[in-house]
This record gives C-alpha cells, structure tokens and sequence, in this order.
C-alpha cells in the first residue's frame, strides 16, 4: 500500500491550501474529501481577503492575518503559474460604511483595539461622507462614514478554490473525491487513516475538514470546538461597474455582478435560505446604493461558516499523537496565503513553535488557559 508523507483530511479551502504548500516543499500529499456532500463554506463565501477588524481580541490574530494579506499576491502568482486559472486578486483597500453614529463609534472602538495591538502593521482611517462621495458617486446620503483599511482586497474565491485544487494536482498531489475518513490511528510514528472502504498511511495527518474536524480531533487526542454560524448571501445580474474597491457588504466582481451580504444567523446545521434574511439584507444594499433597486436577483444561497467559540482560528499540533495537526478556520479565503506558506513550512518542519501557542484550542478551557 502506498504511503505519503502527508495526509490532509478535508478538500475545502483550508485543507487544498495547506496541502498546495506541503506539495510545493515536495511532500507527496493525498488529500481525502468526503465531497460535496458535506457542508461547504468553501463553495459558498464572499471572496474577501480582509484584514480589518480581525485580531481586536487576539493580537497574534491580527498579525497573523496581515501576514497571509502580504504573501497573498505570491499565492496568486503561483497558482496561476501551477493551474493557469487567474484568481483575480486585486487589494486596493476595502471599506465598512457606516448608516448610523453608532455604527461608526462601535467600528471605531473596535478598530483602536486592533491598532494598539497590532502596532504599526495595522492602519485604517474613518472617512467622511464627502470623501466617500468622490469614490463612489451613486451612493446614497444614508451613509454617513466608513472606515477605509489599506491592507484589505479580494478575489474570486471558487477560482481560488479551482485553482488550489487545479495546482496542486499539477504539482504532484493526490486527491480523492467521496472519501469520508472515519478513523486515524496513531502508530508511532505514522498514521494510518481509514474511510469507509480503505486504508491510508502516512508520516503526518492534518485534520482540515471544517465542521467535521470536531468530530475526528480526538482521534489525535485533540479538540475541535467549531459550530456552524450561517450566512446567507445574494447575487444580482451584472452591472456597469459602479464599485471599484470590496467593501464589507457590498462587492462588485470583475464579470460584473454585485455579491450582497452576508448575514449571521446561529441556526444550527441548516444552511436554507430564508425571505426575511434576504429581505434585510437587499434593504441595506439599496440603502447604501439606491440604484441597485432597479437591478435583478440572479441567485442566493446559504452556507455555514466554521466558527470557534471566539472567532479566532485553532492550529494545533497533538502532543499525544505527534505528526498530527488540527486547523479550524472560519477565514479561509483571507487565510489561504498563510496556509499555503508559513502553516505548510512548519507543518513540513513537523511542529508548529512558539508563535502558534495562541491559536491552541486550550484557550477556551479554563483551567488550562495560563
Ligand atoms: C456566507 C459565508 C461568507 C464567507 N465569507 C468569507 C470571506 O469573505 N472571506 C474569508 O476569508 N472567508 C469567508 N468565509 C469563510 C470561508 O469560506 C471558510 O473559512 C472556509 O471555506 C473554510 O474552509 P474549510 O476547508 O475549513 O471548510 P469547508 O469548506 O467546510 O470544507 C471542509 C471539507 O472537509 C470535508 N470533510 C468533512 N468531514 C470529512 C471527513 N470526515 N472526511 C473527509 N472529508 C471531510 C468536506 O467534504 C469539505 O470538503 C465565509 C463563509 C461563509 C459561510
């Protein structure tokens, strides 16, 4: 039977970036994904790669995401380079409107705390309804601010997912559709790791299934607090190019439609689309831009985001089990260049140092967290 240096556990965004980068440090990677059967956020998020407001609670978070925004543009090149698939990336900068005072001094608050964590590496400035105007003139009075954050961009996050899948087959890897992992065990060293039909080995396991990776963590001798949080979202038929700059809410892609939302609903694992939701959601967009009342709804969907207790990713590397690591990642598109690099080399290097110790998932425990 042939065994591979690596196993990643879970063919979404998380798992392929992770496994792209052990491919290209010439690992022989096999990811196996249960398929499109499972709950997917990979196939169903807004595309932003968006540094603000992430961090305000956990300085190493901010840090870490600024770090994935830098090496993003290297992601690209080399995906392109490895697929042929362009995954439009562009980082003019994003905005957050802002409809009220409260809204503004709330942002506000929560950015300073960001800011004063993440020092220098961090700048955003609160714009004036004028200034927004000049940038985008079909906005509406209704919106009284925003705040503008540099280091914030996008992408079209389907391509980004073809294209990781895409690359890293092209590079060497291995991946297997319809493969539902229902068991790791430690052999010491190695792993083998068994779905429903087979057997696989492997020197290092990485669990990346987003919400199924609660359920196989302790297979390691780990633990995965994720739940889902749905979002639901809203595309309309392509228009003039209006916005030129993602915003948190409202991103016009290149081919011309306008993505909408997206909400935050914790519903449990249903990731239905509701009227109310929709709703509320299409009534700020045309706040925010009163032409978009004119223009047709083309599709919506819902999907359920793989949220920690605090919001913050878990990495994770098992003491008991060692070779095998854990990610739980609810910023997968934003992450991708973090995974892809810095994640992959110490995953390669077997252990994720002192730098990762934030992300352990014993923060939520009390009486481990000192
Ligand atoms: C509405 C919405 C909007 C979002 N917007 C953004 C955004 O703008 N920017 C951003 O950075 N992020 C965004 N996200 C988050 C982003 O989509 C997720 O972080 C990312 O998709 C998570 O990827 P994942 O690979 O961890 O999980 P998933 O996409 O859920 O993939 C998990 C994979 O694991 C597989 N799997 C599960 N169990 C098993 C098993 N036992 N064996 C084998 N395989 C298994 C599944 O088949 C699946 O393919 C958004 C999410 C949502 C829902």
């Amino acid at each position: 039977m042939k065994s591979f240096d690596a196993i990643v556990v879970g063919g979404g965004l998380v798992g392929s970036a992770i496994a792209y980068g052990l491919a290209k440090k010439d690992q022989s990677v096999l990811i196996l994904d249960e398929g499109d059967n499972a709950f997917r956020a990979s196939r169903g998020n807004f595309g932003l790669v968006w540094v603000q407001g992430k961090g305000s609670s956990m300085p190493a978070y901010a840090a870490w995401t600024r770090t994935s925004a830098d090496v993003w543009p290297e992601l690209a090149a080399s995906l392109e380079e490895d697929s042929g698939i362009d995954v439009d990336l562009h980082q003019p900068g994003g905005i957050h409107f802002f409809l009220s005072e409260k809204e503004q001094n709330e942002r506000d608050e929560m950015l300073k705390r960001v800011s004063n964590a993440a020092g220098s590496n961090f700048q955003y400035e609160i714009l004036d309804q004028k200034t927004l105007r000049g940038m985008f003139p079909q906005m509406s009075d209704a919106v009284i601010g925003a705040a503008f954050c540099p280091h914030d961009g996008a992408c079209n996050s389907l391509r980004l997912f073809r294209a990781l899948q895409v690359g890293f087959q092209q590079i060497g890897g291995t991946y297997l559709p319809l493969q539902s992992v229902k068991d790791v065990q430690f052999h010491n060293p190695g792993f083998s790791v068994q779905t429903e039909n087979s057997t696989y080995n492997c020197g290092k396991v990485i669990l990346a299934a987003g919400l199924g990776t609660r359920e196989l963590a302790p297979k390691v001798g780990l633990n995965a607090p994720v739940s889902p949080l749905k979002g639901q979202i809203i595309v309309t038929s392509k228009v003039k190019t209006f916005l030129d700059r993602p915003t948190h809410f409202l991103r016009q892609t290149d081919e011309g439609g306008v993505i909408i939302g997206e909400s935050k609903e914790d519903v449990g694992f249903d990731d239905s689309t509701t009227p109310s939701v929709m709703h509320a959601l299409a009534k700020r967009a045309v706040t925010i831009f009163p032409m978009l009342r004119n223009v047709n709804v083309v599709r919506c969907w819902g999907a359920l985001r793989v949220m920690t207790p605090d919001g913050c990713p878990v990495y994770q590397h098992s003491e008991t089990c060692p070779g095998a690591f854990i990610t739980c990642v609810h910023s997968g598109v934003t992450l991708a260049g973090a995974h892809a690099f810095p994640l992959a080399e110490a995953i390669t290097q077997g252990t994720l140092d002192e730098s990762y110790k934030p992300f352990r998932a014993e923060r939520f425990d009390v009486s481990k967290a000192a």
